[in-house]
């Protein structure tokens, strides 16, 4: 009888198989951080001899949930939003000044909050999109990576990358929209730029030192921010560090149409100059056509769709049906914890799939089945990590979520993919575990010694200093 570390018995194990596989009365079982079993309880349990027993006691187990597009320090910023911003007005205003003044204190209690909140929604694996990095000091980063190493759970932080300045007419634009908000103390917009060497050696560097850190559960990838503030070497230079490390590359791209104006289309522009393939993951693609979709497809592009902060922000719809028409790779990510106004992929699916069904009048665009696949396995193919997450198969890391399905919401519940998207709210996640170890039981978070309510406290204190010190309105 084999001696196994972990095992999770007694749930409906949704297995995101090739076949999609629901398995009711089933356990999977856990050996040195790899899934080692998955079957009907009385055969597993049968077969082996665990150090640990977790019962899901009728609850749904689930692969842990992927976010490939999020942002992590503004965090601190929730609540002093304001309505009617739109992307440049909430970038210049509210974001940049806010994470700017920050400290490596409050990055990473920006972190602990941001991780502990992912936990409590199931998320296993989450990509940082770090937009404003100074490179010139890597103690915000370290801060950060510090507690993701704590957190018991997955990061792959996107290391910024700004090598040019946007152009005259766009810093105009930008100093007239900072008007609204003279109070609040605005960075230099030439702040984030750096010489593209200087950036590509840091980046490298950063790599080098933090790639596969934490037992192998952290990663780094070369993040160009925008296509508007990137030479065309650096995006090259960001393609070719991706292969050299075995990673992937991200960046924006057509979030909103005002920002790239072009006579070709920056996905066009993009497959020119080398940037397009199986190891780039492009976020929003909002304001695109039929053609850029086309390009998306044949290379293999993949794409981080941002629901709640498109509709956030009013940039629009993205054509998420074209692209799963085209066959193209799309995962769901949170985007900014102050555009969504949460970091709870479940919570996401409902109004994502129903939007897009309401957008073209189609009931069956986005199915049921796809929209969770976007927060599991087709969201590990979007950063590149299908052959070891994003599913509950032999062989794979041991990321796994216990739902509870026992409330009214959830009741009757004879289809639990149907049920995790068009009912659950994140909080039924009740056990997470990642890379076989437990990191949440009963809605206890074990990887941080710190409570919880200790954090939050620490959080709004930060967060009230630091509004008041930005001169938010
Ligand atoms: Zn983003």
């Amino acid at each position: 009888m084999p001696m196994t570390e972990l095992l999770v018995i007694n749930g409906t194990v949704i297995t995101q198989d090739a076949d999609r596989t629901v398995l009711t009365n089933s356990a999977v079982a856990v050996q040195d951080g790899n899934i080692s079993a998955v079957g009907p309880t009385a055969d597993i349990t049968t077969n082996h001899d665990a150090q640990t027993i977790i019962d899901a006691d009728g609850g749904v187990i689930i692969p842990g949930l992927i976010n490939p597009h999020t942002h992590v320090s503004d965090i601190l910023l929730r609540g002093s939003f304001a309505e009617n911003r739109g992307l440049l007005d909430w970038l210049y205003n509210v974001k940049r000044p806010g994470t700017l003044a920050m400290q490596p204190e409050e990055h990473a209690t920006a972190a602990t909050l941001y991780c502990i909140e992912a936990i409590l929604a199931g998320v296993t694996t989450f990509v940082e999109n770090d937009t404003e990095v100074l490179w010139d000091d890597w103690t915000d980063i370290e801060a950060k990576l510090e507690i993701y190493d704590q957190s018991g759970i997955r990061n792959i932080y996107a290391a910024g990358m700004v090598d040019c300045g946007a152009d005259n007419a766009f810093q105009e634009l930008v100093l007239d929209i900072q008007t609204r908000d003279n109070d609040v103390d605005h960075p230099p917009l030439e702040r984030f730029v750096e010489e593209t060497d200087t950036v590509l050696k840091e980046v490298n560097s950063l790599i080098e030192a933090y790639n596969g850190t934490a037992d192998g559960r952290q990663s780094i990838w070369p993040a160009p921010v925008v296509v508007e503030t990137t030479t065309n070497r650096c995006f090259q230079a960001a393609y070719a560090l991706a292969e050299e490390h075995d990673v992937m590359t991200t960046v924006h791209v057509a979030e909103a149409e005002a920002q790239e104006q072009r006579s070709l289309s920056s996905i066009e522009y993009l497959r020119n100059i080398g940037y397009l393939g199986d190891r780039a993951l492009l976020g929003h693609c909002v304001q695109i056509d039929e053609n850029d979709v086309r390009i998306i497809a044949m290379t293999s592009t993949k794409i981080a769709h941002n629901y709640m902060a498109n509709m956030r922000l009013a940039t629009g719809f993205a054509p998420v049906a074209a692209m799963l028409d085209a066959g193209v790779t799309v995962g769901l990510g949170t985007d900014n914890s102050i555009l969504n106004d949460t970091v709870n992929p479940i919570s996401d699916l409902r109004a994502m799939t129903g939007g897009h069904k309401g957008y073209h009048r189609d009931p069956g665009v986005v199915s049921t089945q796809k929209a969770f696949d976007m927060i599991t396995i087709d969201a590990a193919r979007a950063i590149g990590r299908a052959d070891s997450l994003g599913s509950l198969e032999v062989g794979k890391q041991a990321d796994i979520a216990i739902v509870d399905f026992d409330h009214p919401h959830l009741t009757p519940s004879p289809n639990p993919v149907f049920g995790l998207v068009h009912a659950a709210q994140g909080f039924e996640v009740d056990t997470v575990i990642c890379d076989g170890d437990v990191v949440m039981q009963d809605r206890q978070i074990r990887s941080f010694d710190e409570p919880v309510d200790s954090v939050l406290s620490r959080a709004e204190r930060m967060a009230a200093d630091l509004v008041d010190r930005v001169g938010y309105a």
